[in-house]
């Protein structure tokens, strides 16, 4: 029997002379995001990310099915299911653009390594050597699987609801498919982002028409496709006409330390950027490059955590906001970072500040400070914007799709709330998402993730970190120096 049937079938009488909205008691109101099911998410601190909308110390949202139908101070929703909300913050879920998930399976090996090897003792470990050369060429499709939903289920646990997975493992079409599996039995909003894989078997770019023709025909659904276009690459000319090809976007890796800018340099020279394009780092790279994007409207996804961390150089958050490009932000790589937007959206406040900080002390001109708001907005309506999804997510906007998370804000860490977005911001973390709400159908209720053995999926990923590890020649030590 349908879940959603038989919930509605049982759902109590109006009890007496009230209003006929049943208050949610702890257990979650059956049948959210059933087609023409109404949820009235009411009470809560309601950041709506959206100017024309406001926001509302307290307030009601109303969906319908997986769409947001209002969103105000108070909501007369009839016979809606009701979710309390109060002493929490509603606000649209977090939105990562760029997230390597099939290294799930890896996660903290390579926490203090760099991105290449610069020959000292210490750099040993380093990204490209272990990552790419000695792991990723090692995945079968079941660690593909396993590792990338893995790693969706634990940041719809942190409150991300929408997430480009830049997978590098399409060493053939069933690698791929596994990946878009994984993508869609998360639960979640998703894009493939489809990058290149190793070996004999791989198809990649030529399989990108495959891919989109049988996975993604339809507008109507939670995943979408972006075209990967790395520039280091032999064939990524070949990569970034299919990509236009299929009118997707196409997404790379810009990053100064691989030697990228020549032919960074030359594409801009070409006149081939387009606002298609969504440019990962941009570390290292010339003013006439960064023009050349801005004129062209490309999009700017940072990881100010990794790249501070891993030798991209330093993020260049004030040349992106000179510029007028609002970046989104993104978790990348969890073998070095955890991929939560909580530790995103510290960082990048933190450094912004830090280096205008440093400014004006030395009594120089300094830029604007950057706001607790500021990076909300990098970390919710500039994805969806970058990732081509501003209709359908990243704001709570009636008409658009129901990505909705709430965050306690009664928890120990964050009462009393005295500023919304700076409780998010400077106090919060993934302990704070109490439930994560995708297209309309509840994924976490009150804590507690819901439809995945969490139990048995961690003995798979486990089972599939060993097979890395002996295939690698690698021994597991918790303690590697
Ligand atoms: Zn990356």
């Amino acid at each position: 029997m349908c879940k959603f049937c038989d919930a509605r079938a049982k759902a109590p009488a109006d009890s007496g002379g009230g209003p006929a909205v049943r208050p949610s008691t702890g257990a979650m109101p059956s049948g959210i995001g059933a087609p023409g099911r109404r949820t009235l998410i009411r009470g809560g601190h309601v950041l709506s990310m959206d100017a024309a909308v406001g926001n509302f110390a307290r307030g009601d949202v109303l969906i319908e099915g997986s769409k947001i139908l209002a969103v105000a101070a108070q909501i007369d929703a009839g016979d809606a299911a009701v979710i309390d909300a109060a002493g929490h913050v509603v606000m649209p879920g977090f939105i990562d653009t760029h997230h390597h998930q099939f290294e799930t399976a890896l996660r903290s090996l390579l926490s203090d390594a760099i991105l290449v090897n610069d020959g000292r003792p210490e750099s040993q470990a380093n990204y490209y050597e272990w990552m790419l050369q000695k792991f990723s060429v090692l995945y079968r499709p079941q660690d593909v699987y396993i590792s990338e939903l893995f790693g969706g289920i634990a940041q719809i646990d942190a409150g991300v609801t929408t997430v480009m997975d830049v997978s590098q493992i399409h060493h053939s079409p069933e690698h791929t498919d596994a990946a878009i599996s994984a993508l869609r039995d998360t639960g979640r909003r998703a894009v493939l982002g489809y990058f290149e894989g190793w070996g004999d078997a791989a198809e990649y770019p030529g399989d990108a028409r495959r891919v989109k023709a049988q996975h993604f025909a339809s507008d109507d659904q939670l995943l979408t496709m972006v075209m990967g276009g790395e520039i280091y690459l032999p064939f990524h000319e070949e990569a970034w006409r299919i990509g236009r090809e299929l009118n997707i976007p196409v997404a790379l890796h810009v990053v100064g330390t691989f030697g990228m800018q020549p032919t960074f340099d030359g594409l801009a020279m070409a006149g081939k950027f387009g606002p298609d394009n969504i440019f990962i780092h941009m570390t290292g790279m010339s003013d006439l490059a960064w023009k050349a994007a801005a004129d062209a409207g490309a999009h700017i996804s940072l990881s100010v955590p990794i790249e501070m961390q891993m030798r991209h150089g330093e993020p260049p958050l004030q040349k992106a906001l000179d510029m007028g490009l609002m970046p989104s932000l993104s978790t990348d790589v969890e073998c070095t970072m955890t991929a939560d937007m909580f530790t995103q959206m510290r960082s990048t406040v933190t450094l912004q500040r830090m280096i205008a900080n440093e400014k004006a002390l030395r009594g120089e001109e300094y830029p604007r400070l950057l706001s607790a708001l500021d990076v909300i907005r990098f970390a919710t309506v500039e994805g969806a914007k970058g990732l081509k999804l501003d209709h359908k997510t990243g704001t709570l906007t009636p008409g658009k799709e129901a990505d909705i998370i709430l965050l306690d804000a009664t928890a120990l860490n964050v009462a009393p709330l005295n500023h919304v977005p700076g409780a998010v911001v400077t106090l919060m973390e993934r302990s704070n998402v109490s439930t994560v709400i995708c297209a309309g159908v509840v994924r976490k209720w009150q804590g507690a993730m819901l439809g995945h053995d969490i139990a048995k999926l961690r003995a798979e990923l486990e089972a599939s970190r060993d097979y890395l590890f002996e295939a690698a020649g690698v021994e597991q030590d918790l303690f590697r120096a």
